[in-house]
């Protein structure tokens, strides 16, 4: 039990306590921990005040003490209350939680490549011969990384027109990727997956902004560039590796049997429900723990050729994509390409995203018998580009 009032069907219940970054009266931008509706100053509290009064949670990541840090947080709230050291959400600003290292996107998904196989190359087999044997990724744009609210501005780019010359222009295929990111605390080269809770601090919801039609341009032979660089949001607040601990189930057989740096004892599938709205229309729902390569052979993959990791960097899922068609977690698969139309509550329907739509991405871990740890949101509008 806490004393703050904490909604009963909040995702952050004091068994969760997920650390971000907020700028509240009286303060500059410093590290809290999010419980109900309010956060807790870390400082203000006396925990580690030199790792928490601090604009980004780099610091208290890179010093391995987030585990003491969330208990003491969790004693202090469970303790006589202390209404000077919280404040109500409402009052402040939710900042990026932590300065992104390097970035890099999976497409870890069965459903998801078979689904993208089909769609862009319907004579061939869907996936290609390497995806059961390694997790495929692209590294991404770490600057670009935004937090949940910031407006996404509908980017340009070469667009493939008829047989003639591509065409420079706004996107007209401007799609999501529901995704789920992994933070890493403490960096490494070689982890084995078994040693991924060394390393990974926590999880947040991610965004993947994708423009089709620049991605079906530039793509070959290289992979996504410009379609997905100009924007990735990521939910606030940092789920901890801990709190997320009594959620980690088995992942599905993998066969063939991967290579053995890519082996695994512990179970590493994440249980956590997701959706995606559009304009307040769920649009996909989906479950992260079908997922085929796990977020730890995704980090072993990432180092296993010696390349280290450092605090901060970020390394996402790919398209969270179930089985059944509203399941899928993309516009691109949810209208087929675009051949299909997708209606929405107000009456309207879409292909791919107009300028005005605000996209939300939801999750949150349930089990019988325990909190619901929830992630939040990672939610954007799109906006047209003005002209100068
Ligand atoms: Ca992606």
């Amino acid at each position: 039990m806490t004393w703050v009032d904490v909604p009963a069907d909040s995702d952050f219940p004091l068994e969760n306590l997920p650390f971000g970054v907020a700028a509240v009266p009286g303060t500059s931008p410093t590290v809290v921990v999010r419980i109900g509706d309010h956060v807790l100053d870390l400082a203000a509290a006396g925990i580690e005040p030199s790792l928490t009064r601090q604009p980004s949670i780099n610091a208290l990541m890179a010093s391995g003490r987030g585990r003491a840090v969330r208990e003491r947080a969790a004693e202090h709230l469970a303790g006589p209350a202390r209404p000077d050291t919280v404040h109500a959400l409402r009052d402040g600003d939710v900042l990026l939680p932590f300065t992104v290292g390097d970035y890099v996107d999976f497409y870890s998904s069965l459903a998801h490549a078979t689904n993208l196989g089909r769609i862009l190359r319907p004579d061939d087999e869907p996936l290609m011969p390497n995806w059961r044997h390694l997790p495929v990724g692209y590294h991404g744009r770490a600057g670009t990384v935004v937090v949940s609210g910031t407006p996404i501005t509908r980017p340009d780019g070469l667009v493939a027109c008829g047989d003639g010359a591509p065409a420079f222009r706004p996107s007209t295929r401007l799609d999501f990727e529901l995704e789920v990111g992994f933070v890493v605390g403490t960096g490494g080269a070689r982890i084995t997956p078994d040693d991924a809770a060394e390393h990974v601090f926590g999880a947040v919801l991610v965004n993947d902004w994708s423009a089709r039609d620049i991605q079906a341009y530039e793509y070959r032979p290289l992979g996504p560039n410009l379609a997905k660089s100009f924007a990735t949001t990521i939910s606030p607040w940092v789920v901890t590796l801990d709190a997320l601990e009594r959620f980690l189930v088995p992942a599905p057989v993998q066969d063939p049997k991967p290579a053995s740096y890519l082996h695994a004892e512990r179970d590493w599938a994440l249980d956590v429900d997701l959706d995606v709205t559009v304009n307040d229309t769920v649009v996909s729902r989906t479950n992260f723990r079908e997922l085929y390569w796990t977020f730890a052979q995704q980090l072993a993959h990432m180092t296993a050729n010696g390349a280290t990791t450092r605090t901060g960097d970020l390394f996402a899922s790919g398209t969270v994509s179930g089985e059944s068609p509203d399941s899928w977690g993309s516009l691109m698969e949810l209208s087929w390409g675009g051949s299909r139309r997708i209606e929405l509550a107000d009456g309207t329907s879409r292909t791919f995203l107009e300028d005005g739509d605000h996209v939300v991405v939801r999750g949150c871990c349930r089990a019988p018998g325990s909190p619901r740890i929830g992630f939040g949101e990672a939610a954007g509008t799109v906006v047209a580009r003005r002209s100068e």
